[in-house]
């Protein structure tokens, strides 16, 4: 074989994909990455998935954005493209950061001056660091002066995280994906672990063998499904059906733990009264699943010594996503497993910051910490830290400020890092309201389709070209490093959003990721032990950690919940189905997801050489009956059409997919499924509803 190029460092870092944070070591020769390693981190101990281990040469595409562009004059914004970068310089022309920072900022500042602080929104990005979440959401809240800051998260678990901090008053989990280990049983629900978790999965796998019995709940049968000691594919949406039926058996059949439910929760009887009315007989024929199997596995969870339930977007993005959540957490509380080695709710994070991010405060409705913007003593801390007034009204979300675009209530956006002309649910309107925006400012590696949209691009830094924390879905913060200079005039965030707020108003001299994550522990106290010195020697921190030399807390709610009673709350879930439900026009339902070789919209991955090479091409999923009763065949090019817009690619036949349902990842710009999804808000945590809607498959392209 070739033998291996030596390099001429190495590098001690993290994964830049999912939020399993595995450790890595880049391997860098002449400033490009040679080769990734695992290292034994606490989530991996060595172990990587595809994406980890070769996920890394996007770093050095060619596409790569290297120098600040500006629109060109009277060339209009068009969401309806197909993207060529050999025609950027059409649209845009090559700027000096000067002029383009004076172009965002003052352009960001005029809108400011004008219409007040509401009239200006941005996105974060969960794929930046602590240092970058925490240092944006303050140049909104003290720059633009209003709360309208989101991210993805909006559309991950939004509502997961509604439901967890009113339920237990935290919205992180309780338990490491390896205390499957410690588990005797493990509920995966509405979670495809090893294509979007894979080492976790590797663990859960690991876990099976050793006599843990796995649960997998979900529409469609996924490759962990083999390994279940039951696999219950439910119908799609009928998630609290199947819940509310697992306890009533539950409460009906004296499997409750009411010693702990007397001395750590409120608001059981109500709880107990609705799930009366949900019997596995009746909801049987709702969820396509028989009730003895319901009755079995409630048992089973019930009366484990400890277990555990990990999940997915399959219970977040529903408009029933916190309900689905309220299900879970009232399963975990009235069986009181939770608090305790081997047992808890772990909603699987999605992104390789969406936890840090949000903790940070890069959020609408909350400050660092998870501190209501509208209680005044939160706002009056903040106030005194950071110098400036705040509003003290929630921010819009995601979804709520492209409405507002179109309602001619915001006027610009600073978005880094975030591609919501991909991600947004019903992306023509997303498109639209992008291109309807007076000022756009986008900061990004490349020319996204949300950058084709923008007044000024301003060129940013790679994953591994900077430094800064990252918090795993267990709670584990972590350092990456450096390990490459940026290409070109391409330049760091953490010094792009500085000099952004300098044309803000805001003074701003931080010199360096450690500077801002002093700053944030000192106003976050589950963090405040941690010290950047540790992070560089220990390289991972599990919070909370309120004091220095705390050793930090994997296992959470041991004694009390942090709500101010102290016990966690049931909320009961009553049936509400999906906003849009198939009919004889739209029969069939369709389902968005992801895919083990791409990752969220696809601007690393699809510029990954092994991982492009993998899946080059966008697809659908269909189960192979339904492919025939359509006439196609595997490989056949479909059209699939919502009331929404429509989407032409290739049909791959799927078993594990359910009959009259379709599954299509979101990565693929020249088939953006997201032009068909439906915008549908869960009430609590403002998620679209991806997870459903309906649509009609023809074979053939248009
Ligand atoms: Fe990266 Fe996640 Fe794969 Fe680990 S499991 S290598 S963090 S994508």
């Amino acid at each position: 074989g070739a033998a291996l190029t030596v390099p001429d460092k190495q590098v001690d870092s993290v994964c830049p994909y999912c939020g399993v944070g595995c450790q890595l070591t880049y391997h860098v020769k002449d400033n490009r990455i040679v080769r990734v390693e695992g290292r034994d981190g606490p989530a991996n101990h060595g172990r990587l998935c595809v994406k980890g281990r070769y996920g890394y040469d996007y770093a050095h595409h060619p596409q790569r954005l290297t120098v600040p562009l500006i629109r060109r004059e009277g060339v209009p914004k068009r969401g309806d493209f197909t993207m060529d970068p050999e025609r950027v310089l059409d649209v845009f022309r090559e700027a000096t950061w000067e002029e383009a920072l004076e172009a965002a900022g003052g352009g960001l500042a005029r809108i400011r001056d004008a219409h007040g602080g509401r009239a200006l929104a941005g996105f974060g990005s969960a794929k930046g660091s602590n240092e970058e979440a925490y240092l944006f959401q303050k140049l909104v809240r003290t720059g633009f002066g209003s709360n309208n800051v989101d991210h993805c998260t909006r559309l991950c678990h939004a509502s997961s995280v509604a439901a967890l901090l009113e339920g237990i008053g935290s919205g992180a989990v309780s338990n490491p994906v390896m205390d499957v280990t410690r588990a005797e049983v493990v509920i995966v629900i509405g979670a495809n672990p090893t294509v979007n978790h894979p080492v976790a999965a590797t663990w859960i796998k690991n876990a099976v063998r050793t006599g843990v019995k796995l649960i997998v709940a979900d529409p469609r049968r996924s490759d962990l499904a083999r390994h279940a000691h039951r696999f219950l594919q439910f119908k799609p949406d009928t998630d609290v059906a199947l819940l509310n039926a697992m306890m009533h058996t539950i409460v009906e059949e004296g499997l409750v733990d009411p010693a702990f439910i007397a001395d750590r929760t409120s608001g059981y009887d109500a709880l107990a009264a609705n799930v009366a009315n949900y019997s596995p007989e009746a909801m049987a024929p709702i969820c396509g699943i028989d009730a003895e199997t319901i009755r079995y596995v409630a048992r089973l969870y019930a009366t484990a010594k400890g277990a555990m339930i990990l999940w997915g977007m399959g219970i977040s993005q529903h408009v029933h996503g916190t309900d689905n959540a309220r299900c879970l957490i009232a399963l975990a509380l009235m069986t009181g497993q939770i608090g305790r080695p081997g047992t808890g709710l772990h909603p699987l994070r999605g992104q390789n910051n969406v936890q840090g991010a949000s903790d940070a405060g890069l959020i609408p409705m909350m400050y660092p910490d998870y501190r209501r913007v509208d209680e005044p003593e939160a706002q009056a801390k903040f106030e005194a830290a950071w110098g400036r007034a705040l509003d003290g009204k929630p921010g819009l979300t995601v979804v709520e400020i492209m409405d507002d675009i179109l309602a001619d209530g915001i006027k610009g956006m600073y978005i880094m890092g975030e591609n919501p002309a991909m991600s947004d649910p019903d992306a023509n309107h997303a498109r639209e309201a992008l291109a309807a925006l007076q000022h756009l400012v986008v900061q990004d590696i490349f020319l996204t389709e949300t950058a084709y949209l923008a007044d000024v691009i301003l060129p940013a830094s790679s994953f591994a070209e900077k430094t800064g924390s990252f918090t795993n879905t267990d709670r584990v913060v972590q350092l990456g490093r450096q390990a490459l200079n940026p290409p070109g005039d391409a330049r760091q965030d953490l010094w792009i959003i500085q000099q952004v707020a300098r044309r803000l108003g805001l003074p701003w001299k931080y010199d360096g990721p450690a500077a801002v994550f002093d700053e944030m522990r000192k106003l976050m106290p589950s963090i405040a032990g941690i010290t950047w010195d540790r992070l560089e020697r220990d390289g991972a921190v599990t919070y909370p950690c309120r004091a220095e030399g705390d050793p930090g807390e994997p296992v959470v709610f041991t004694q009390a919940f942090p709500r101010e009673s102290g016990r966690a709350r049931f909320v009961p879930a009553d049936i509400i189905p999906a906003d849009e439900r198939p009919d004889a026009e739209y029969p069939v339902v369709l389902i968005t997801g992801r895919q083990l070789e791409h990752w969220h919209t696809g601007s690393m991955t699809r510029r990954a050489g092994v991982l492009d090479a993998l899946e080059p091409d966008p697809v659908a999923l269909v189960h192979p009956l339904d492919l025939e009763a359509l006439g196609g065949r595997p490989g056949d090019v479909i059209t699939i059409a919502s009331r929404r817009g429509e989407v032409a690619l290739y049909a791959r036949a799927d078993d594990g997919t359910p009959r009259g349902a379709v599954f299509v990842p979101f990565c693929y710009y020249e088939a953006a499924i997201n032009r068909l999804t439906n915008a549908a808000l869960d009430p609590f945590g403002k998620i679209p509803e991806f997870k459903y809607c309906a649509v009609r498959v023809q074979v053939g392209g248009h």
